[in-house]
């Protein structure tokens, strides 16, 4: 398989005579077919992703379950897939649960992390079914008070929290997430008395991180409150969840997060501190859900304009930061290839914008590409993760559709919204004639 540009080699992405192929499936044929801008979803990587997590863990630890972090991307095949693969389910919201539900999953395999919580909210949840892995003290009561659920787990903030953003930081002093090791015993005990049997403990503490050192040095920290809680309240767990932030490169000067590296610390540290407390045999769980659908999801998107200023070369395309928000959000970087022009090399600086009306929305800047010509398909990489999931009708543009692509086929798998999805919902107040 050749390079793509800037890419790293990847199992599904591929140059044939200079054309973007996705999993066999042409990208212009795509375009073509479903218009852009378009995202792409790769089922054999997605697949192949969650088989390496399990598979990296469980081979080091008999109990392993991976929670698929479904924000990352929610769409139902998705979802599907996931659950034919045996995943569990990671869900922050009611709508989450409720897409899991509808694409198979059982109440038992999903676990709902949610922070700042409602009442209706908590209701919905213990109706479900689903694991509740409380946020704070005050959530807690008065999710005890609507009932008592068989098992509850408390998200603990280990004081220690990594991100390629500070936005995605999600655990240390100036977060919002999860309860700190002072108020962690009387979480328990609370539950306990309220007449919970069962216990898990979690945490969370950031997402794309590419080091192996925040995920030793916070798990070493969770495990020394779950030995706390095992001596103070007296109960045991049934699992501890290490949650996720799975970093997946961008950049081409980043390096692939070493997952061998990380279940071998994670996973040894586990087991010697788990045995060392006499805390039994619980259920080890991680959360990943950029790692399962980053690197299988590619946004296709056509050229409008090619327009040089005496500064700058700018690239206009169909899509903006109502599709892809990442780099107008987080400075993200995504890897760019012209897909038609894989063969010519890079000749000019471009920098890629979408058609919203704010200089921010930039996908990619200053980028050496080939010569660019009105017309032509830009693939943006990377794009399966935080992509559609964060998308919106800013500026009144509809959403783009989805596909998804396997072994050379492909199918539309999220429509393209229409002018009329922009009416949906809206009235008139009486006085308006
Ligand atoms: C977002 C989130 C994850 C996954 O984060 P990634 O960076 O996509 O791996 C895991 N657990 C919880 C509770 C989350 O909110």
């Amino acid at each position: 398989m050749q390079r793509v540009g800037m890419l790293r080699p990847n199992e599904i992405l591929e140059d044939r005579e200079g054309v973007l192929h996705i999993d066999g499936v042409s990208a212009l044929e795509l375009a073509e077919r479903f218009d852009t801008p378009l995202y792409v979803m790769s089922e054999r990587r997605i697949r192949n992703n969650y088989r390496r997590v399990y598979e990296t863990f469980s081979k080091r630890y008999r109990k392993v379950k991976v929670y698929y972090s479904a924000k990352a991307n929610t769409n139902l095949s998705i979802l599907k897939i996931l659950e034919e693969e045996g995943s569990c389910l990671d869900a922050v919201s009611p709508g989450e649960v409720f897409l899991a539900l509808k694409a198979g999953f059982k109440p038992e395999r999903i676990l709902y992390t949610g922070t700042s919580v409602r009442d209706d909210e908590l209701r919905f949840l213990s109706e479900s079914g689903v694991t509740i892995n409380v946020d704070s003290l005050s959530q807690l009561r008065r999710l005890l008070k609507i009932s008592t659920p068989e098992t509850i787990s408390v998200r603990v903030n280990p004081e220690v929290g990594a991100g390629h953003h500070e936005h995605v930081v999600t655990a240390g002093r100036e977060s919002k997430f999860g309860i700190w090791e002072e108020k962690v015993v009387e979480a328990y005990r609370t539950a306990l008395e309220a007449g919970v049997k069962h216990f898990g403990i979690q945490m969370h503490i950031g997402s794309g991180i590419l080091s192996v050192e925040p995920f030793t040095v916070a798990t070493e920290n969770l495990l020394k409150i779950a030995n706390r809680v095992h001596e103070e309240v007296g109960i045991g767990f049934e699992f501890i969840d290490l949650g996720g932030g799975l970093g997946v490169p961008y950049k081409p000067e980043e390096e692939e997060l070493n997952l061998d590296l990380l279940a071998e610390k994670v996973t040894a540290l586990y087991r010697e501190m788990v045995e060392q407390y006499g805390l039994g045999k619980p259920t080890l769980c991680v959360e990943p859900g950029r790692y399962i659908v980053c690197d299988a999801g590619v946004l296709l998107t056509r050229v409008n304009t090619v327009k040089v200023t005496p500064f700058k070369r700018f690239v206009g395309v169909d899509a903006g930061f109502n599709t892809l928000i990442r780099p107008a959000m987080y400075g993200s970087y995504h890897p760019v290839v012209v897909a038609n022009r894989l063969n010519e090399p890079g000749e000019e600086t471009y920098t890629i914008v979408g058609p919203i009306c704010e200089s921010g929305d930039i996908l990619a800047k200053d980028r050496m590409l080939p010569r660019i010509q009105e017309g032509d398909l830009i693939a943006v990489l990377n794009a399966g993760a935080y992509g559609y999931s964060m998308s919106s009708q800013y500026n009144s543009r509809p959403r783009c559709a989805e596909v998804l692509v396997m072994d050379g086929e492909y199918a539309l798998i999220r429509e393209r919204e229409t002018l009329h999805s922009l009416l949906e919902g809206q009235h008139y107040p009486p006085w308006l004639k």
